[in-house]
Parts: structure tokens; C-alpha cells; sequence
């Protein structure tokens, strides 16, 4: 027997930790990465406090000055482990096809004599983390447990903000329930005496998901999206297989209350890909022109979706805090985000001042001097000889969600909110206009299957690229596409069977730049008059002109209150280049073909009927 106890570690679990098959699971993962010591994370406030410190003294971490940013700190990677790594990322079913042809797949088997021996030892030196968290409120009945298991205390402290992390969990997870094991490891195991470094990682990467048998193992990456695995890897890629099986969606994808002067309410759930712009549509503030409209946030990143008994879609945030893109973030373009980052935040790869701040590109005025997010120095004269970045582009921000100014009062109802209208947004410097209505469910799912995107920092390799992103959700469905797909269709007609009202669909494009190769619109919070648009179209006030893929507003129909935006620009944000749509289809079609194993019939006679309106 290869025990740990009997090796003569022990478990060492609260009296409160029940649960058998737990305490069986951290057994045999002890026994086969080796740490020096288990630790049991209660989710206090000490023990976040202690931790951070702990980090401090290990050089993982830099506090910042107390007064400017108070109990806040600065974390900077190893400067190869700083973003999603997609060609590291596996789904392993048992079956290839159900991984399908837009996910790495091996066989479970092969994968877990692939990472055996990389397991092995994998903590020595360090201690094992065990972080109990529920994705969604606690003893929710849509809620979800799961257990990570880490040897990165950066990973322990940044759950706490982002997940419900703590001793509560037991509670519920009780003798006998269910969880999700995550295993991590930073892949740096310590010898005897050897001294550690700030952000240990290694550079062989696995970030690996059984969704059969529900289980995450991520290897090598102290990264967010590769490290927190209750987010993407739980809260996406597993969270999507448990949909499909149960007839519910997990989407990536912001969730917001937005309020007229009438104090009627709707719910809009958008998908954009990463770094795309949700956490700052989920937090905008309605400009000049919109006296008496509120938006307020319930989530910014993930939403998982459930028809509920009224008959409407329902959607709760999974999360509880917000790991973010600091870059391009500041009080014009979003203040409600600024104000959240006033203290307890966890920043990383951000540049530090010379006062012990923060500072990124395009967050007002640069600092004279400031130390970049690799520990150079930097000042506006070095980065205008070198073009060198004060902050990495993927540079984020780990922050409690009650830090929002616009929370939404319902963000943590256990019930979710009813959905109106669902958004897929990509970014697109030409050809997709500013916003579209889908004429109806079928059409909504075409436009959002077939939605392209330029790929950014947020992914290893990310370089602007033009690539097929469906509904955002390319580097995050834990199945096959097509599957998804039908997936989605289903669920439309079953509601409209049942005879639900079903939320509107809209694509968007805030990103269109003019000759001069800047953004013509003007973004922001000024998304806002596209929103109303939509929610006047939901209540019938406009009537919208119809083309080829759906209805998008005329010029006259928008609320202009406030902006200087000329039916020109307006034009050239929303014009349709028939040669470009062309290009466009065969795009649609070159990702049909990888698709064609289980391709719903839907979207080819869908994609059939709006060439023939192109050609017409
Ligand atoms: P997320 O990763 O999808 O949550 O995206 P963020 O909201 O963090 O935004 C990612 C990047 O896009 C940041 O640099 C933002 O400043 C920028 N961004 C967000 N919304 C807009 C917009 O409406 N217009 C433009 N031009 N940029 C935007
Ligand atoms: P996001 O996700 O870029 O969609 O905000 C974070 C990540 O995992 O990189
Ligand atoms: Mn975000």
C-alpha cells in the first residue's frame, strides 16, 4: 500500500473534512505528488492574510503601498506564463469524436500514463494546498463543489477572491456528496535545500479535463486561466459537458441588469471572446443622453443557464470575483472597474511605481519612471526607443465582486435572473457591422456558431489573427462543437414548444476602424445606445432595417443625446461589403467542413438562404 500515512505524511484534515471519497482522493494524490505537507484552506480572512504574507516573504508577491492601494499586492511571472496555453489544453472522453475536431484529444488512458510520471513528485519541497469552493452560491441547487488541490498558494489566495472558497463548503459537500477533483501542480518540485523562485512553473504545460469522469488536471502554469480551475476548466469545459447531459448551458459570458427611467428591468447575457470587452460592458455606465438608465453587473465572465418554471431562461454568475484585464482599463473609459480596484486586489504582471502602485498602458498618464512587469525599468523615453510594456498585455486583476460599485442586488440569487436577450460579440476591424437582430432562434444560433474573431493577449500566441471563435466559446466548450450546437437548437425548441418566450439574439462589433486604423465607435459606455436600441426592439418601439443576416438600426433610431457621431460614421460602422461577406461565407463554410460530423442540418440551410439573399 502507498498510503501517505503510512509513508508517514499525514492527512492531517479537520475534524470537519468528512467526506470519505475526499479524503481517499487526497490521499492517493498525496501519495503520488509527494508534497512536504498538506495544508487544509478555511477561507478565513486570517488565513488570506497569512498567506499574502507568506507569498510576500517568498518574492511571489510585493506589497503595495498601504494607503495608496491598501491591502493590495503585485505578482510577476515567469515571463513565459502568462496566458492561456490552448495548444496545451486537452478534453479527453473516452470516445475522440465527442471531444470533437475543435479540441486537442487523447485517450484517457494515454493521458494518464502521459502524466504519471510528470505527477510524480510533482510537489516535493512544497506544501499541497487542499481549496475547498462552490462555483455559484453555496448549497445552491445549481451550485457545484469542487476541490483543488494545489502546490501554488498564488492559486489558494486568488480562489478566495474568485470562487466561494472556504470551511462552509463542507458543510455541503457533507459525508457522502458529490465535487469535481482539480489537481494542480506548478511542475517545480524543490530538492533538499534548494532555493525557491518568485513564480515557480516549468515549460512542459498540461491542462487537462476528463469530462466522463468529471476531472481537471493542470500541469506546469501558474497562470489564471490555467491555474484557477474552478473558472474556465471547471466552470466551462466540464460545466458544458454536465449541460449537455442535463439540458442546461454553461457560456462565457457576462450577465447584466440594465433599468430604464421607468424602472422596468431586463436581463442581457453577452458573449465576447477574451479580451473582448465583457467585464466592461457588464460594468458600464450609461453616458450623457440616458438620464434615469442603470446597468448593474451580475457577472462578468461566466453564466451558467437553466430553463426555470416560469418557462424563461434563467442565469447565475458561477464566480464571485473578477480576474480581469488590466490594460486599457481606467476612470474614463470605465470607472465603475477603477473604483473596484481601489483595495484587496490581487494585480498581476502590472508595472510598479516608484510611490509602490500600479500603473498600465492606458491607464492616464505614465509615470516617469516605473519598474515593468519583468523587473526592468521602464520610463515613456525606453518604451519609445524599445517599445517596451510597462504591464503585460494580459495583464490582470483578481477582485471580490462585492468591490463593484454596480453590483447588482441579484447577482448571488440562487434563482439567476431571467435572460431577454443574449449578445455574441467578436472583434472584428471590418466587415461585421455594429449590431444585428436575429430574425429568429435558428439564425441567432448560425450568426453565433459562425462568429470570427482577432485573437488577443489573453491566449498564448494571440496575435490578431482572424480566426472562427463560436460563441466565444472556441477554447471552452468541453465537447464537440457540433454537438453544442445541436445542443442549442434544442433547447430553443423545446422552449418554444412549451411555448416559451425565448430570448432575443444579437450579434455585435464595437471594434470597426476607419482608414485613419482607429476605432470608429466610440465604445464603452457608450454601447450603451446600442443596449437601448435592443431593448427598444424587444418592446416594440423600433422597427429596425432588415438585410441580408437579420435587422440593425437605422441611423434615426438611435439615441444620439450626448455623442457627436455622424450618419457617416454611423454608415461605415454598419455598412455590409458585399465582396467581404463573400470572403466571410467561405469562412463559414471552410468551419462547416471541420464541423461536418454531426453539423445540425439547421445551420447549412440556414448559411444556403443567406447566400442567396447575398447573391440577390
Ligand atoms: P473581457 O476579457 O472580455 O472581459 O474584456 P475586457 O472588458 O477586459 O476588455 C478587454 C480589452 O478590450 C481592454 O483593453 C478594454 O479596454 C478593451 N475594450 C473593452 N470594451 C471596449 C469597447 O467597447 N471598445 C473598445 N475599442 N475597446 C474595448
Ligand atoms: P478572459 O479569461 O480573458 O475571458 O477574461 C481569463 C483567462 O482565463 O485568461
Ligand atoms: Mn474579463
Amino acid at each position: 500500500m502507498n498510503s501517505p500515512v503510512m509513508q508517514g505524511l499525514n492527512l492531517n484534515n479537520p475534524a470537519y473534512v468528512k467526506n470519505a471519497k475526499l479524503l481517499a482522493w487526497v490521499a492517493d494524490m498525496a501519495a503520488l505528488c509527494k508534497p512536504d505537507a498538506i495544508y487544509w484552506c478555511d477561507g478565513s480572512q486570517e488565513e488570506y492574510d497569512r498567506l499574502c504574507g507568506q507569498l510576500v516573504d517568498a518574492g511571489t508577491f510585493r506589497k503595495l503601498d498601504p494607503v495608496k492601494r491598501p491591502n493590495s499586492y503585485l505578482a510577476c511571472s515567469d515571463p513565459t506564463d502568462v496566458a492561456r496555453v490552448e495548444d496545451r489544453t486537452y478534453i479527453c472522453s473516452a470516445r475522440k469524436e465527442d471531444a470533437g475536431p475543435t479540441n486537442n484529444w487523447m485517450a484517457p488512458a494515454e493521458m494518464r500514463k502521459t502524466l504519471q510520471p510528470l505527477f510524480d513528485g510533482c510537489m516535493r519541497g512544497r506544501t499541497m494546498y487542499v481549496v475547498p469552493f462552490s462555483m455559484g452560491p453555496l448549497g445552491s441547487p445549481i451550485a457545484h463543489i469542487g476541490i483543488e488541490l494545489s502546490d501554488s498558494p498564488y492559486v489558494a489566495v486568488n480562489m478566495r477572491i474568485m470562487t466561494r472558497m472556504g470551511k462552509a463548503v463542507y458543510d455541503v459537500l457533507g459525508v457522502e456528496g458529490e465535487f469535481v477533483p482539480c489537481v494542480h501542480t506548478v511542475g517545480a518540485p524543490l530538492a533538499a535545500g534548494q532555493k525557491d523562485v518568485p513564480w515557480p512553473c516549468n515549460s512542459t504545460k498540461y491542462i487537462v479535463h476528463y469530462p466522463e469522469t468529471r476531472e481537471i488536471w493542470s500541469y506546469g502554469s501558474g497562470y489564471g486561466g490555467n491555474a484557477l480551475l474552478g473558472k474556465k476548466c471547471f466552470a466551462l469545459r466540464i460545466a458544458s459537458t454536465m449541460g449537455r447531459d442535463e439540458g442546461w448551458l454553461a457560456e462565457h459570458m457576462l450577465i447584466l441588469g440594465v433599468t430604464n427611467p421607468e424602472g422596468k428591468k431586463y436581463h442581457v447575457a453577452a458573449a465576447f471572446p477574451s479580451a473582448c470587452g465583457k467585464t466592461n460592458f457588464a460594468m458600464l455606465i450609461p453616458p450623457k443622453g440616458f438620464d434615469g438608465w442603470k446597468v448593474t453587473t451580475i457577472g462578468d465572465d461566466i453564466a451558467w443557464i437553466k430553463p426555470a418554471a416560469d418557462g424563461r431562461l434563467h442565469a447565475i454568475n458561477p464566480e464571485a470575483g473578477y480576474f480581469g484585464v488590466a490594460p486599457g482599463t481606467n476612470t474614463q473609459t470605465n470607472p465603475n472597474c477603477m473604483a473596484s480596484l481601489d483595495k484587496n486586489v490581487i494585480f498581476t504582471n502590472v508595472a510598479l511605481t516608484d510611490d509602490g502602485d500600479v500603473w498600465w498602458e492606458g491607464m492616464g498618464p505614465a509615470p516617469a519612471h516605473a519598474i515593468d512587469w519583468q523587473g526592468n525599468d521602464w520610463t515613456p523615453e525606453i518604451a519609445k526607443q524599445t517599445g517596451a510594456k510597462a504591464a503585460h498585455p494580459n495583464a490582470r486583476f483578481t477582485v471580490s465582486a462585492i468591490n463593484n460599485p454596480a453590483l447588482d442586488s441579484a447577482w448571488d440569487d440562487p434563482a439567476g435572473v431571467p435572460i431577454d436577450a443574449f449578445i455574441f460579440g467578436g472583434r472584428r476591424s471590418t466587415t461585421v457591422p455594429l449590431v444585428t437582430e436575429a430574425r429568429n432562434w435558428v439564425e441567432g444560433v448560425y450568426m453565433a456558431a459562425t462568429m470570427g474573431s482577432e485573437t488577443t493577449a489573453a491566449m498564448a500566441g494571440g496575435n490578431g489573427a482572424v480566426r472562427r471563435d463560436p460563441f466565444a466559446m472556441l477554447p471552452f466548450t468541453g465537447y464537440n462543437m457540433s454537438d453544442y450546437f445541436q445542443h442549442w437548437l434544442n433547447l430553443g425548441k423545446k422552449m418554444e414548444a412549451a411555448g416559451a418566450k425565448l430570448p432575443r439574439i444579437y450579434t455585435t462589433n464595437w471594434f470597426r476602424k476607419g482608414e485613419d486604423g482607429k476605432f470608429v465607435w466610440p465604445g464603452y459606455g457608450e454601447n450603451m445606445r446600442v443596449l437601448k436600441w435592443m431593448i427598444d426592439r424587444i418592446e416594440g418601439k423600433v422597427q429596425g432595417n432588415e438585410h441580408v443576416f437579420g435587422v440593425s438600426p437605422s441611423y434615426g433610431e438611435m439615441n444620439w443625446t450626448g455623442l457627436d457621431f455622424s450618419a457617416d460614421q454611423f454608415k461605415s460602422v454598419t455598412s455590409i461589403d458585399q465582396a467581404a461577406w463573400q470572403k466571410e461565407l467561405q469562412l463559414h463554410a471552410e468551419l462547416f467542413e471541420q464541423l461536418a460530423y454531426h453539423l445540425p442540418a439547421e445551420l447549412g440551410e440556414t448559411k444556403a438562404q443567406i447566400e442567396k439573399r447575398l447573391a440577390a
